[in-house]
This record gives structure tokens, sequence and C-alpha cells, in this order.
């Protein structure tokens, strides 16, 4: 198999697996708990919340664990409304992954009113229709950082400092730049940062959100005192320690991550570009995480391309995975190219570090295979 679609998940890191096993076997006493065999887990739990504070820049006490980042997503903007009560109005961007769109456009029934910036033709997007859009009704502003489908990175030290400069709450979905590109919080003035542990070989269900110091926090999450009261429910503790272990590899393997993905993932876009007729990049050019990339093969429909490709053992996507099961086309290819067809057609591939050149070689081939293939069947 040949898996490309590092943006959808990634394996569990033997060395997470490693350090998860004894909570899945003999420690699986309740954190909670007044004894030992209970209590002695809060130090487990506090090592994890140390590690994945520093991924990210942030003191351990900012971090919270939850379910994954659509949970720490939803988390962040109900903290914000629910802090401002009186300002009905949030600000996102057209291209935010499902877990923001489809709660601001249920917010939007319960008469907020929510503003969706566009994005150019590259994915791009410009701070001066932000900065006109922020009101005094603004209760937050949530853009993402790297897109899960282009890559496309948005200007987030920019947009921290005019949410800060406009005194609005700002909320970044990290879930791709993390693991991928440095991110830290002690540097950029943001109020809320979400991030999942399937992106960066931890396993999936555990996510965390980064709350700065002061800034206003209602739980999602109702329940016990778990999490400073911040999020209720007994801790998923092996997952915890696997993101914890899976956060300090990420960190320690940062400094050689983009020289592992970048070449390989340049020659792909190249080969295929150059030598295969009609195909287009979605998403800018150099302004792009490293492993993403994102293109539109004219008159083949996705789908049938990806079947040929599973077929090849060749595993891509054409968007987001919490999607892929929907007739709906791409929003963030159509967001970009204003165009019903190019959302049809574009398949992404996100590679991982541990890819051969060998691989995107097969790969390149297989994908000139199938687009012949489909481009001299007849039309049914
Ligand atoms: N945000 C982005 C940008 C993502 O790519 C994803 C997952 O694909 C999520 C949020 C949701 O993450 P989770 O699967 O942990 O809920």
């Amino acid at each position: 198999m040949i898996y490309l679609d590092h943006n959808a998940t990634t394996p569990i890191a033997p060395e997470v697996r490693e350090a998860m096993l004894p909570y899945l076997t003999d420690e699986w006493g309740n954190p909670s708990s007044s004894y030992r065999f209970g209590s002695k887990l809060k130090g487990v739990i506090e090592t994890a919340r140390a590690q994945v504070g520093e991924l990210i820049g942030a003191s351990p006490r900012d971090v919270i664990f939850t379910s994954c980042a659509t949970e720490s997503n939803n988390a962040a903007i109900h903290a914000a409304l629910k802090a401002n009560p009186q300002k009905r109005h949030i600000i996102t961007s057209a291209v935010e992954h499902s877990s923001v769109l489809n709660y601001c456009m249920a917010l939007e029934k319960e008469n907020y009113r929510v503003t969706y910036l566009p994005v150019d033709r590259e994915g791009l997007l410009k701070l001066a229709g932000l900065e006109n859009a922020i009101t005094d009704e603004t209760a937050i502003v949530s853009l993402m950082w790297a897109n899960n489908e282009t890559g496309v990175l948005f200007p987030v030290d920019d947009i921290a400092r005019v949410c800060q400069a406009r005194g609005v709450l700002y909320h970044c979905d990290a879930v791709q730049a993390v693991g991928k590109i440095p991110v830290n919080v002690s540097e950029l003035p943001v109020d809320y940062l979400s991030l999942t542990g399937h992106k960066f070989n931890a396993p999936k269900g555990i996510g965390a959100l980064y709350v700065r110091r002061k800034t206003p926090f209602t739980p999602y999450m109702h329940g016990g005192h778990q999490e400073r009261g911040r999020r209720g429910g007994t801790e998923n503790l092996a997952s915890i320690v696997g993101m914890g272990k899976a956060a300090e590899l990420a960190l320690m393997k940062l400094p050689q991550y983009e020289m592992s993905v970048r070449p390989l993932r340049d020659s792909l876009e190249k080969g295929i570009l150059n030598r295969i007729s009609d195909t287009e990049l979605n998403g800018h050019p150099t302004l792009r995480l490293g492993n993403t990339t994102n293109i539109s093969f004219l008159g083949i429909m996705s789908e049938s391309l990806l079947l040929l490709l599973d077929q090849a053992k060749i595993c891509a996507s054409s968007g987001s995975a919490c999607l892929a099961d929907s007739p709906e086309p791409s929003h963030v290819i159509r967001a970009m190219k204003q165009s019903e067809n190019a959302s049809y057609e574009c398949v992404r591939i996100s590679l991982g570090p541990s890819q051969s050149r060998s691989q995107i070689e097969s790969t390149i081939k297989e994908l000139i295979l199938a687009v012949k293939a489909l481009r001299d069947s007849p039309p049914s």
C-alpha cells in the first residue's frame, strides 16, 4: 500500500503504542480516585500535558484535553459566545473544516450572524476583508492555520494582531499545522488554539484545546472536576499518554519534517503537472504546507480516479475524510475557483515523513495510466 493521505490521519508511532500499553493493561485505575492505584495516574496526565504544551509553546496549565479537534473547535467558539452574550456576530472563512463551518451554520439558526470570509483563486485570505468585517458585535474570529485540503497557510500572525488590536477573541484551528510547522503560542497572540493527536501519530479520539491565561472559558462539556473543571468526563488516560508521547516525538522530528516531505511532494506535483495534460494546481504555489498537494484533473471526476488508485493500492482523497461519504463536492475548491467542475475534479495528496522516492514514482505512473484509461473510455 502507498499511503498518501496523511492529512486525513496518521499511523500510531511504535513509541506511542509502547507508552500507551501500561494504561491499557495493568494501570487501569481512575485518576480521580483517592487511593494510590488511581490517584498516582494524575501525574501521568500532567506529564502528557507538559509534552503537548511544549509542542505548541504553551504552559501546561493552559492545555485542556478533549476528545478530538471537533470538540476543541466547538468548545472554543462556544466559550467566546458565552463570554459575550450580547455580541452575536462570528467571523470565519468559507474554507474552514466542517467542525467550524457546520457549528457556525447551526448557530445561524440560533440568530447569530456569521461572516464567511472569501479566499482568492489560490486559497489566500485578504486581511482587509477581516478588518472590514469586524464590528462591535463580533464575539469571535475563527480562522484556521493550514487548510486540510490544499495546505494553504493563512497569515495567522497578522490575523492574531488584528484581532488583538480590535479587542476580539481569536480562535485558530491549528490541526494541520501542528507537527508540520513550528507552532508557538507564546509568540502568537491567539486566544484559543485547537489540535488533535491523530494527525501526528497519536491515536484517534484525543485532542486538545489551548486557552490563553485570562481568556474567558465556559466549559462545553459540563460534568466532573476533571481538567480543572474545564472539561468533565473521566480522562481517556491511554490516549492522553499517547498524545503526550506523540507530541514529544513531533517536536523532536520537526526540524527534519520539511526536508523529508517537501522535495518528494514537489517532484510528485511536478511529475503530475508536467506529464498529465489538463491538470491544475489548487492552492498557492509556495504559501503552503510542504506535504500537501491538491490537483484538479480536468474532465475527470475525482471519485473515478480515486477508485482506480485504490485498486492500485494507493490511498489518496478528494478532500476532507470527514466529508468523504457526502455527495457534495469540495467546498474549499469551490470557494477558490468559483466553479462547480473544479470542485468535483480535485485530488488531495498528503505525504508523510517516511515516504520513499520509489512510492512517488509509482504514484505518478499509476496516475498516468488511470487518467489515460478514464479519458480514453467513451462517455456513458
Ligand atoms: N480541523 C481540521 C483542519 C482538520 O483537518 C480536522 C480533521 O480532519 C479537524 C479539524 C477535526 O479533527 P478531529 O478528527 O480530531 O475531530
